[in-house]
């Protein structure tokens, strides 16, 4: 019997607002516990909260971006249950009229465009965080969190594989990175990811029992839950068995999920409408403002990549895959018309550097303007592409301009036939078997002659002309 996938995903961005969503406190991550909290945030009786506007503004972007339609009415609910995290004991949440309804969003998937639905997005308040001491003798409970704007957003039971679910999930970073509204940090918990998963013979139309996956740290961690999730359902099935609707937690260390709570111990939260919020109503124009706030956004980015700058499809999405690498790769583009070397150069030197070093690429001393001089240099034939390597990470580390390196370590190409004679004819007389190789049609054999002229002038040589020389000693 062959099975197919169902995944769906929630997904929770932390909205980067000054202010938490119903009080003035402060969001910043990192400060001492508790810290940031009031008696709003605290759950004090008899407070009152305020919606955050900026909160609401950035949550009615992201819907816009995920082209979901936006609610002119909508409201709070109270989401009841207990947990020491909770001081309330209840959660401010939306339930039955969210801000955002249905949308979609679009991706590349091996080359191909899918579209996943998404179900809904809505505004709530994050929980507090519990932090156990390393002896587990002690726990305690950071409430900074607490009331931090979260944007959730429900996708459409339309994955069919974790790799499809991998890369829903970039392009949901990457749209919200765009948008600016979010540090999508995994690690931070900026930005969380649960997973809801069933499996079905394929041709059947009704889903099967699904598994909800939770505690999925990274986005290979999604990737690689689901995968053992999707094996372990199949078994089960396959076995005789029968899928149990449950929570599973995924344990990245020892690479499986098991089972948190099945649907008896399930939560019934009794969601009734929030009394102490007003609905919220939203314009025409209000909403129409929000969209003229929209930038370019990844996919369509994207695709004018492709077009403008005649790059392949992967390419354009590396290039896109976060608004600072586009803007950078555009800047030079502006600067050369060789928008095929700055995208090399762009994806493997800059990016791996500025990986390497993790900064981002703002930070790098390689600005568009000292990349796109360099690259002129090899357009000139002044350096070969390979001492090129050895000036980018010179401009890198010291951040002076190519022409400079250049000139102080004395790197310019060789392109004098009278430099490079002795030479050739050395390499020729040294290796006289690999020459009657060549002759004897290795083709292989005459690189590693151009290979010996490179290495004995460091690298400096003109290869085209090395090549013209050789081919001409050798006849
Ligand atoms: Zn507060």
């Amino acid at each position: 019997m062959e099975f197919e996938p169902v995944i769906g995903l929630e997904v929770h961005v932390q909205l980067k607002t000054k202010s938490k969503l119903f009080c003035s406190c402060a969001t910043e991550f990192g400060a001492a516990p508790n810290s940031q909290v009031c008696p709003v945030c605290l759950g004090h009786p008899g407070v009152l909260p305020v919606l955050n506007k900026q909160a609401l503004d950035y949550a009615v972007l992201c819907g816009l971006a995920l082209n979901c339609s936006i609610s002119k009415f909508s409201k709070f609910d109270r989401k009841n249950y207990f947990y020491p995290d909770l001081p309330k004991n209840y959660q401010v949440s939306q339930f039955d009229k969210p801000i955002c309804g249905k949308g979609k969003i679009t991706f590349l998937i091996n080359g191909n465009e899918k579209t996943i639905g998404i179900t809904r997005a809505h505004l709530e308040e994050d929980a507090g965080k519990l932090v156990h001491s390393e002896t587990g003798a002690e726990s305690g409970v950071d409430f900074n969190r607490t009331g931090i704007p979260l944007l959730e957003i429900v996708s459409e039971p339309d994955l069919r594989t974790p790799e499809e679910a991998y890369m829903y999930l970039h392009m949901i970073k990457n749209i919200i990175e765009y948008l600016g509204v979010s540090d999508c940090n995994m690690e931070e918990g900026s930005l969380r990811c649960d997973a809801n998963v069933s499996i079905r013979p394929k041709g059947q139309e009704k889903f099967g029992t699904k598994v909800e996956i939770k505690n999925m740290n990274s986005f290979r961690n999604v990737q690689k839950a689901l995968a053992y999730e999707l094996e372990r359902q199949e078994d089960e099935i396959l076995g005789g068995g029968i899928i149990v609707q449950e929570t599973r937690l995924w344990d990245a260390d020892k690479n499986q999920t098991f089972s948190m709570r099945t649907k008896e111990e399930a939560h019934d939260y009794r969601y009734f409408p929030e009394p102490d919020l007003v609905p919220v109503k939203l314009d025409e124009n209000y909403i129409k403002s929000l969209e003229n706030q929209l930038p370019e956004l990844p996919f369509d980015r994207m695709n004018r990549f492709t077009k403008e700058y005649t790059l392949t499809g992967y390419d354009a999405q590396v290039l896109t895959s976060s608004r600072e690498i586009a803007d950078y790769y555009e800047e030079c583009a502006n600067l050369t018309d060789d928008y095929k070397a700055v995208s090399n150069w762009v994806q493997s030197e800059l990016l791996r550097e500025i990986n390497e070093k993790k900064i981002s690429i703002k930070e790098s001393k390689v600005t568009p303007s000292k990349l796109t001089d360099m690259l002129k240099l090899i357009q000139k034939g002044v350096i070969s592409g390979k001492i090129a390597k050895i000036v980018f990470h010179e401009i890198m580390r010291s951040g002076k301009d190519a022409e400079q390196i250049v000139k102080e370590k004395g790197l310019v190409q060789i392109s004098n036939p009278d430099e490079l004679k002795n030479i050739v004819e050395k390499v020729i007389k040294d290796n006289k078997k690999i020459v009657d190789d060549y002759k004897g049609g290795k083709e292989k054999s005459f690189m590693f002659l151009v290979g010996q002229v490179m290495k004995a002038t460091q690298g400096k040589a003109n290869p085209q002309l090395v090549t013209k020389m050789l081919k001409e000693a050798i006849g």
